[in-house]
């Protein structure tokens, strides 16, 4: 077997700062530490952090007057930051830069009275996030159908954002159709499908071609990691998502095939090393890392635990 680990693959410059936020809450708050939904979408992640006295809810009555709150890297809608400040609580924002940024531009658009068509997936964390901050102007789409089916208000200018962790195959043929739709449609200055998002699926879309099977480490309620698997079965070769060895069926494998391993945005390298360990184990595998992007992207730790961090 020729294992080919993908790269970029795992943690993300929004992942390792709400990550390393919630280790701060908790050094210097002291636990419970509460934070509203999972910080990131691994099981791993949010079980560690269990384990350690972090509370997750998904909603805020479950939360004591006046403790600490962090909220997820997925991001909140402005409804919750009211509930927040009423319970008086002390709040963190561990929000991802590239979250806010469509947070932004949800305002700026509804400001400008346009309607805003956010392609993106029902029920997440962070589409759930940025429809709060214009319920009335946001409509949401997440298929081709979808948009064949749009009846947009004829006076109000149209304007489309998107999730940041989407398929950016599925993203351009929805935006095309959206512009042949309605051509004067506008879009976000810089493309809201996050530079993490794409280069995880860039390193499957070129090492798919040299693989018999691919393997995402991530957990099932993770976007961006459905999306790579997603990817790799739209190459032609089998691909699974698993959440850590346990999930790997060596059933899937005969021993001499090549398998690209990648990861979703959260999650942790050790678990990936981990499903390495199994297969090398099992099936003598050889281990081969192929960079298809280098990332250097890194973001500011929300305040007030940047300061707290930097007078330690
Ligand atoms: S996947 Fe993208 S948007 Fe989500 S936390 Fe990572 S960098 Fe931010």
């Amino acid at each position: 077997m020729r294992i080919i680990l993908a790269g970029p693959r795992g943690f993300c410059a929004g992942v390792n700062m709400a990550i390393e936020s919630l280790e701060l809450a908790i050094r210097f708050y002291g636990t419970p530490v509460y934070v509203y939904h999972e910080i990131v979408h691994n099981k791993w992640v949010v079980e560690r952090f269990r384990k350690l006295g972090v509370v997750f809810v998904d909603d805020l009555a479950e939360v004591p007057e006046g403790v600490h709150l962090l909220y997820s890297a997925h991001g909140v809608p402005p409804e919750v930051r009211r509930t927040a400040t009423q319970r008086r609580l002390k709040t963190v924002d561990a929000t991802c830069p590239l979250v806010t940024k469509v947070h932004n531009e949800a305002i700026r658009f509804a400001q400008a009275g346009c309607t805003i068509i956010l392609i993106g997936h029902a029920g997440h964390d962070e589409v759930a996030g940025t429809m709060g901050e214009a319920p009335e102007a946001i409509v949401l789409v997440q298929t081709l159908e979808d948009v064949d089916r749009l009846t947009t208000p004829q006076s109000a200018p149209l304007a489309y954002l998107t999730q940041t962790t989407l398929s950016v195959d599925d993203a351009k043929q929805i935006i095309r159709r959206l512009r042949q739709r309605f051509p004067e449609i506008i879009g976000p200055a810089r493309e809201d499908i996050c530079y993490a998002t794409q280069n995880r699926q860039e390193a499957v879309r070129v090492l798919s071609h040299r693989a018999d099977v691919v393997l995402v480490v991530g957990s099932g309620n993770s976007s961006n990691s459905l999306r790579l698997a997603e990817l790799a079965r739209s190459t032609g070769v089998p691909a699974y998502l698993v959440d850590g060895p346990s999930e790997i069926n060596l059933g899937w494998f005969s021993g001499d095939e090549s398998v690209v391993i990648t990861a979703g945005a959260s999650a942790p390298e050790a678990v990936v090393q981990e499903c390495l360990g199994l297969l090398q184990e099992r099936f003598h595998a050889t281990v081969e890392s192929c960079v298809v992007r280098e990332e250097q992207v890194r973001f500011l730790l929300p305040e007030p635990l940047r300061s707290m961090a930097a007078a330690q």
